[in-house]
């Protein structure tokens, strides 16, 4: 949850106004004299399970808790989430300092750049060298690749590269920070990478965030010893090769997936360069999330050993997010990619073109043992099977998979079908009431329409009549603002208060399917007009509830006065 939202959870709204103006219950609303006009007979009223308010008289205005304060302080936004931070307890964190943060992380890829071309240049040219360079040749590697991946060699010693950077002005905080230096027990800082050959690890710009290290001796330990997660390098969301890979994925519209580095390298030497590794993690979301952005099809090339753990119910949430079918390309056991490719290049070649279906692969090993032709044998397919099916997202592919086990297990698909919708009601249930507990958090719909502006500015033209009092929210129509304020929209974040850009982060990270995106835009501003309107209506209806509430009320006592006064009378 963001600041924004968890202060606008911890705030109520009715208590906050209170203080402004005397607000008397009326039904579910609350009812008091306008703090920003000055009327007679209240016509300002607050909402609380809608966390807004809203002003019928003068102002013909209203808004939510943040607005309130901006309005009636004459503050910013920032200013008004601050106080109400600060009343509610929540501490904002101090984004002043995000301008060190990102010279602080200037100094750590500094520090990683030298640290690779100083392994780089020992691993050319060192005596000590030898046996790696013989080692690499022996890979098959020839120069340019090992000029191309940047490789290195990192001395057999305790000190060397800490030494060669501080003396280059880096600070020991700064290699520590970086991974490159560990402290041990006893408080000594030594180099974490020793006699190794190493990889360094660049982002998709190509600056260096990492490494890899690959042990030379036969009992050192780990075989494989990678950075340590560091502001710059997180293994769950970076990809071995990403940056030269790049283009050729665009191009070829595929991405090839390998699990090591020399897997990676020697592909792209023998020119297949749309080749990448996930560095001993499995492929998660926040892969998928980068390599969608280049291309949809992903092609995991495996050995039979370690598909295990990709035939799981986690490839189907995986291609959920990715918005389609991942594929697997089973290689010949006890063969790594970059030996397939060195003997034979063509074989490689046919690998990658006859991958097949993860989920068809998943068929395969989880009734490979089984005895189909037994009643165990088919409620086991069903049991394994059956999960991984319900929750495929996508109808027909859904579909397909359910005549497919139907057909496997000798069942009509009618009745897997009424098996799954019985599982489906059960989850449902259980998500519904979760959802149930979030409320006052920014409306999904401004969010989404947000994100797909920031993200596509080039639909400036589609959103002409978006107002910004159609955003509900204030943080959201703040960022709207900003963008209505900004020719260019790289300027947005910062013109922003910067307690709002743990929100906008939130908005540009989000993940768009990209298809179809001025339809989508123009409904979603539709539907933003719709709930303006019908929020100004359902206010109007409660207000006019209310008058005739307090209208029958006074007529109550009226008749009750009369007759007392009539009973006094007689
Ligand atoms: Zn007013």
């Amino acid at each position: 949850m963001s600041v924004v939202e968890e202060v606008k959870q911890k705030t109520d709204i009715v208590e906050v106004i209170g203080q402004y103006t005397a607000l008397t219950k009326s039904g579910k609303t609350f009812r008091g004299l306008c703090p920003f006009h000055s009327e007679k007979h209240g016509s300002f009223f607050v909402y609380p399970d809608q966390q807004s308010w809203h002003c019928f008289g003068a102002c013909g205005t209203g808004g939510d808790v943040f607005s309130f304060i901006m309005k009636k302080d004459g503050v910013t936004f920032g200013d008004a989430l601050r106080l109400l931070a600060e009343k509610s307890g929540v501490v904002i964190p101090q984004y002043a300092a995000a301008e060190k943060t990102r010279e602080k992380h200037d100094r750590l890829y500094q520090a990683n750049q030298a640290a690779a071309e100083y392994y780089h240049q020992l691993l050319l040219s060192s005596p000590e060298a030898q046996k790696v360079r013989d080692y690499l040749a022996q890979r098959g590697l020839n120069a340019q690749s090992v000029e191309d991946f940047k490789l290195g060699y990192s001395p057999n010693a305790w000190d060397n590269l800490q030494r060669y950077l501080l003396e280059r002005g880096f600070t020991i905080a700064e290699l520590l920070e970086a991974g490159l230096v560990v402290e041990g027990d006893n408080k000594m800082q030594h180099d974490r990478f020793r006699h190794r050959l190493m990889f360094p690890i660049t982002d998709i710009r190509g600056r260096v965030i990492g490494f890899g290290g690959r042990a030379l001796a036969e009992d050192q330990q780990p075989k494989y010893l990678n950075s340590p997660q560091t502001p710059l390098f997180d293994k769950s969301s970076n990809l071995y090769g990403l940056h030269p890979a790049r283009d050729a994925m665009r191009k070829e519209e595929q991405a090839v997936i390998v699990e090591g580095y020399m897997d990676v390298i020697l592909p792209h030497q023998y020119g297949f360069k749309n080749v990448i590794a996930s560095m001993g993690t499995a492929i998660g979301e926040n892969h998928t999330a980068i390599l969608k952005k280049m291309t949809k099809n992903l092609v995991l090339a495996l050995d039979p050993d370690s598909t295990g753990e990709a035939a799981t119910l986690r490839s189907v949430g995986l291609e959920n997010s990715l918005g389609a079918e991942i594929q697997v390309a089973i290689l010949p056991e006890g063969k790594d990619p970059d030996e397939i490719v060195k003997e034979n290049a063509a074989e490689w070649q046919s690998l990658i073109a006859g991958a097949i279906p993860i989920l068809d692969y998943t068929f395969e090993r989880a009734t490979a043992g089984l005895d189909l032709k037994t009643a165990k044998g088919k409620t086991d397919a069903v049991e394994k099977l059956m999960p991984i099916v319900g929750q495929i997202k996508d109808v027909v592919r859904q579909t397909y998979y359910i005549d497919k086990l139907a057909g496997l297990v000798g069942q009509s698909p009618k009745k897997l079908e009424l098996l799954l919708l019985k599982n489906k009601g059960a989850q449902r249930a259980k998500t519904s009431t979760q959802e149930a507990g979030k409320s006052s958090v920014s409306s999904p719909v401004e969010e989404y329409c947000l994100t797909v502006i920031l993200k596509h500015p080039e639909l400036r033209e589609q959103y002409g009549d978006l107002l910004p009092e159609f955003f509900d929210s204030s943080e959201n129509r703040e960022v709207y603002n900003a963008i209505l304020g900004c020719d260019d929209i790289s300027q947005v974040r910062a013109s922003l208060d910067s307690a709002l850009w743990e929100h906008y982060d939130r908005l540009v990270g989000r993940i768009l399917l990209t298809n179809k995106m001025e339809a989508k835009l123009a409904d979603a501003v539709l539907r933003l007009r719709e709930e303006h309107l019908k929020r100004q209506a359902q206010n109007r209806a409660d207000t006019l509830a209310v008058d005739e509430g307090n209208q029958l009320r006074e007529l109550f006592v009226k008749k009750e006065h009369l007759g007392e006064e009539k009973r006094r009378q007689k």
